[in-house]
């Protein structure tokens, strides 16, 4: 298991800053954006520390497939299953935070974060 020290996401992963989590698992958490752009949006986050989603899949293509399938079941639970999955990857695209997360947005108002 990997944590960056620096890494605002592996603080809340630690428990050091808090959060709205709906979601722990072994491998993954999930918690509530707190700058939601829907009625549903909730962040998938792998517990390891990866950059983003292309370092993800290189490293640990399970660990990219149990995230997606977090994200539905929360979508299942929290709406009516149907969700837009969104990895922002690079600032140019909008990431501003370098721990790989995936953004489920689902329910009303669906926008586009970053
Ligand atoms: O894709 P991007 O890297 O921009 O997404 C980071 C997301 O993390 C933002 O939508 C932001 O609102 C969210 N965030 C959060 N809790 C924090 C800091 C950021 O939910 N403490």
């Amino acid at each position: 298991m990997s944590a960056d020290p620096d890494c605002l996401f592996c603080k809340i992963i630690a428990g050091d800053i808090p959060s709205d989590m709906v979601y722990r698992g072994d491998r993954v958490v999930a918690f509530r954006d707190i700058n939601p752009v829907a009625s549903v949006h909730i962040l998938v986050v792998p517990v390891d520390h990866h950059t983003d989603v292309v370092q993800l899949v290189a490293k640990d293509e399970p660990l990219l497939a149990e995230v997606v399938t977090v994200a539905g079941e929360l979508a299942k639970a929290e709406a009516n299953g149907q969700f837009r999955l969104m990895f922002n990857t690079g600032a140019e695209a909008g990431q501003s935070v370098f721990h790989v997360h995936a953004h489920v947005l689902a329910g009303s108002k669906i926008g586009i974060p970053g």
